[in-house]
């Protein structure tokens, strides 16, 4: 139960974010209904849809999220202006203030000054949060108010925002129809569907999932989510290695904005993609995967499971090792060369492996 202290504590209402956030998804879905069952729904329109969904949900993931908040690579000012565009087109306010939660989200993430803290439930973390105002002072996000493209799209950001999210796909789809089936079909009921999607990153990525990469925090991975979520369902991976330009690691990953971010990096359109060395996520994940196993035999006393983890330690860092040689020498050496050290590295991975799953003492 709310105490009144802790109501006079929290911030006021936001009521025309509340009013917003509650009712374009009735204006989407019955619009969008109303022209599906008395008019018609022209296919380019759904393919509008599809184009809108895509463009505006990556304008937040691609542009808000590893752009401008995390800095995890460089675009060029047209790539830069696109991402500005449709990422106003998916109503989440602007890129400053955006980024300015969001780094205190990952610098406080699951504490009270988390700003989408999945501490505070998972209503609040998706969308609750919204329901209130905050205030932006412009801190730690200096480099974006240095950003002149960035400040004007924070200073015009209304105008911006409504003509890219209801007004073009009007216009648009007066091409072969009327202007409000694309209001309705790629305007609201698009917004509605991607909040919901974008909301899944705060709140369903910090619930379900594994955590491979870091245990100190709730941020989880899980594909099923990466796939609502433009990719951004990695979110154990991200949280741990968030200058990283990808969230899922694997090539074939469901990551379609590291795939945006790589393939426009082949025009030249995108630069100095950040990639975290493959040596440390090895590194943090045996590590992970030591701690979590010792922590499961606990019970069998302090003697041995300490030579157990110095043996595993040992084991660990020659595989590190050899691991760095194999890498070097793929970058000079011959192939059969490469050929014996990536084996070296897989055998003694392997005795690690062997070790982890068969306890000394059993
Ligand atoms: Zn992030
Ligand atoms: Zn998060």
């Amino acid at each position: 139960m709310t105490t009144q202290a802790e109501i006079k504590t929290k911030a006021p209402m936001d009521w025309v974010t509340t009013i917003f956030l509650l009712t374009s998804p009735l204006v989407g879905i019955f619009g969008s209904l109303y022209f599906y069952l008395y008019d018609t729904i022209h296919l380019g329109t759904w393919a509008l849809f599809v184009f809108y969904f895509f463009a505006t949900g990556m304008g937040i993931t691609v542009g808000y999220h590893r752009l401008f908040s995390h800095k995890a690579y460089e675009a060029k000012a047209p790539i830069k202006l696109l991402l500005l565009l449709f990422g106003a087109a998916a109503f989440q306010s602007t890129a400053l203030e955006w980024s300015e939660d969001h780094r205190i989200h990952h610098r406080f993430v699951d504490t009270d000054k988390d700003p989408y803290s999945i501490k505070k439930g998972f209503w609040f973390a998706h969308i609750g949060w919204l329901f209130r105002k905050r205030k932006y002072v412009q801190q730690g996000v200096q480099d974006l108010v240095n950003d002149p493209l960035v400040l004007w799209q924070h200073n015009h950001f209304y105008s911006i925002s409504i003509f890219m999210c209801f007004f073009l796909p009007g216009l648009i789809t007066m091409f072969w129809g009327s202007f409000l089936e694309g209001m309705f079909v790629a305007g609201f009921l698009r917004l509605f569907v991607v909040h919901q999607f974008t909301f899944f990153i705060n709140s369903a990525c910090h619930v379900w999932g594994e955590r491979t990469f870091s245990k100190e925090q709730t941020a989880r991975d899980n594909w099923i989510i990466a796939f609502f979520t433009f990719g951004e369902g990695f979110h154990n991976f991200h949280h741990e290695f968030q200058s990283d330009y990808r969230n899922g690691i694997r090539w074939f990953d469901y990551d379609p904005s590291k795939w945006m971010i790589k393939g426009l990096s082949y025009l030249g359109l995108t630069y100095n993609l950040k990639k975290v060395s493959e040596e440390k996520i090895l590194q943090k994940t045996m590590f992970l995967k030591e701690k979590e196993t010792l922590h499961k035999y606990a019970n069998v006393g302090e003697e041995k499971l300490r030579h157990w983890e110095e043996q595993l330690t040992n084991l660990r860092e020659s595989a590190l090792q050899e691991y760095q040689k194999w890498k070097q020498a793929k970058q000079s050496s011959n192939e059969s060369e490469v050929g014996v050290l990536k084996k070296n590295f897989e055998q003694t991975k392997a005795s690690w492996e062997k070790l982890l799953g068969r306890p000394l003492f059993s």
